[in-house]
């Protein structure tokens, strides 16, 4: 994909290079016809000026094999050089695999933290965490796969690599500030350790950058579901009633044991804010739940995960 250049840059060292090069800023997202009391992005474009977290969206016309019939215009952007965003990209993506990225945050150390939206905007709304934990990537392989996979009718895919992108670029888990994201989100928040603890929490809920730009999106954007990526303990905590089955699904489609997650202090963890911050989604409460990987993630089931987020996705749209 075409803006896979740009998204990538921001792991390697130093500086992030594809910030400077996606200069056209666009109109925000329309807001879901299905959500008219969600916030908009729009309305809270005052607060992302004042923090310069410059909002854009690419709108990439995807010639891939997927859908080698469409015949709009390219857009040939690599690193260090601006896209040309021709007149015809501003019309509404269609789920033949046009995409926007969005940039909803910067890291401590500035790296951006991206969110590619694919599908139909009024669909059923999948949001995927590739990374929290910077030494846990191999979710980076479930996004790659849905970023050019098809997605179902009626299903739209919002697909982020890492939500910790110091922490990717340095392979550990904590972001630059030594904090671990998943102890630092505003629900149910406790301090843990100090710096170099490896679950320290930060110094108060929602302390860093990352958190933030998360918190936000996901308040905004409201998701059906939220899948965050982990390794290595290789299973899908249990849970009651339709969050229970939607789990079950998963781990049954991806051939995932179901077990309970044991070892930490889970205090200030991701998924259970996001649950609390989505339980009141219309027509029902959002799901929101940690897929552990195992320490390695073969090929095979990179694309088993992949499929399993577009069928649980199709099965509940
Ligand atoms: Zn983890």
């Amino acid at each position: 994909m075409v803006h896979q250049s740009a998204i990538r840059s921001g792991y390697g060292p130093g500086p992030p290079a594809g910030t400077g090069t996606l200069t056209r800023v666009m109109s925000l997202m329309p807001a879901s016809k299905r959500r008219p009391a969600a916030p908009e992005w729009a309305g809270n474009a005052t607060t992302l000026r004042t923090r310069q977290v410059l909002m854009f969206i690419v709108v990439a016309a995807v010639l891939g094999a997927a859908a080698p019939a469409v015949a709009g215009p390219h857009v040939a952007a690599g690193v260090g050089e601006p896209p040309t965003i021709p007149p015809a990209s501003v019309a509404p993506p269609d789920a033949a695999g046009a995409a926007e990225v969005v940039e909803i945050g910067t890291s401590v150390e500035g790296r951006p933290i991206t969110v590619t939206r694919r599908g139909d905007p009024d669909g059923w709304r999948v949001l995927v965490i590739g990374v929290i934990h910077g030494d846990e990537a191999a979710g980076l392989d479930i996004v790659a796969r849905l970023s050019e996979r098809p997605v179902p009718a009626g299903v739209e895919l919002y697909l982020m690599d890492s939500m910790n992108p110091d922490g990717t670029a340095a392979d550990v888990r904590q972001n630059a500030n030594g904090v671990d994201l998943n102890r630092n989100f505003p629900y149910n928040w406790g301090p843990i350790g100090e710096p170099g603890n490896w679950e320290y929490a930060g110094p108060s809920a929602a302390s860093e950058p990352e958190t933030r730009a998360v918190v936000e999106f996901i308040t905004e954007r409201q998701p059906d579901l939220v899948i965050w990526y982990h390794q290595d303990a290789y299973m899908i905590a249990p849970a009651d009633g339709r969050e229970g089955s939607i789990r079950s699904r998963y781990a049954e489609l991806t051939a995932l044991p179901m077990d309970s997650v044991s070892g930490g202090t889970y205090t200030g963890v991701a998924a259970t804010w996001a649950r609390q911050q989505l339980s009141a989604n219309e027509p029902q409460p959002g799901v929101a739940f940690i897929v552990e990987l195992g320490g390695t993630l073969p090929p095979a089931d990179a694309d088993r995960h992949a499929d399993a987020v577009l069928t649980v996705a199709a099965e509940n749209r």
